[in-house]
């Protein structure tokens, strides 16, 4: 279809990216694709396989496929096609993303895959570069953002639902050196693309942001009919 588009979702660890991206994906009927969850692939491949130098990582990669399955609806990451959906959303896993995601031969890896996923439009990709590497071509770019204590207790209360028992000054330090990380790195930083529209949820319900976000993807469909 012409009217087609490309959504890019960025921002900062725990702000509801994958939530909204999700959301939005069904209402738009578009493919998501979650980003985060192929760096946390290729993390969990790095901790099974005790890889912790960087060159021995890089080496790893023709190696390591990354995937995606439907199960039940919900989409979840294979590693070499094994659904691994249930191994990546933890602390550990979370730190590793991050270290490997700084590496130039990881992220370019992935990045050609993200790029091949867009090629015929109608995706909803949430990230942290995919606004401004993945798809700088993207016609609608949201930034997302939260205040660090908003976000550390949603990452607390996922936690605790996952039967987890975090301690959340742990758990806000986490996302304080995740934010670190993510902006300092030298490949491919979080940062802000030009053109993203800025939303910050601290104190918006999850209905609230989607009718602003909903009106903001109509709207660009409207102009392009
Ligand atoms: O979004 P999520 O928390 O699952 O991402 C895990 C880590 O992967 C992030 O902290 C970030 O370092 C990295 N990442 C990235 N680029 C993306 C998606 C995630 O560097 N497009």
């Amino acid at each position: 279809m012409v009217n087609k588009i490309i959504v890019a979702i960025d921002g900062y660890s725990s702000c509801g990216k994958s939530t909204i991206a999700k959301a939005l994906a069904k209402y738009a009927g578009y493919t998501y694709v979650d980003t985060g969850a192929m760096y946390r692939a290729i993390a969990l491949y790095t901790l099974h396989h005790h890889l912790t130098e960087e060159a021995d990582i890089i080496a790893a990669l023709p190696a390591i496929q990354v995937g995606f399955v439907l199960v039940d609806g919900a989409q979840h990451v294979t590693l070499n096609g094994e659904d691994i959906e249930s191994q990546i959303r933890t602390l550990e896993v979370g730190n590793a993303a991050s270290r490997v995601s700084a590496i130039k031969e990881v992220r370019a890896f992935l990045v050609a895959q993200q790029q091949k996923m867009g090629l015929e439009k109608g995706i909803v990709m949430d990230g942290r570069d995919i606004g401004t590497v993945v798809f700088p071509q993207a016609e609608l770019k949201l930034f997302l953002t939260a205040t660090p204590e908003v976000r550390a207790q949603r990452r607390y209360d996922e936690l605790l639902e996952k039967g987890q028992t975090p301690d959340f000054s742990a758990v806000l330090a986490d996302v304080n050196d995740r934010d670190y990380r993510d902006t300092h790195r030298a490949e491919s930083p979080l940062r802000q693309a030009e053109d993203a529209i800025v939303i910050d949820n601290s104190n918006l319900t999850p209905d609230e942001q989607m009718k602003v976000i909903y009106g903001l993807f109509d709207k660009i469909i409207n102009l392009k009919s």
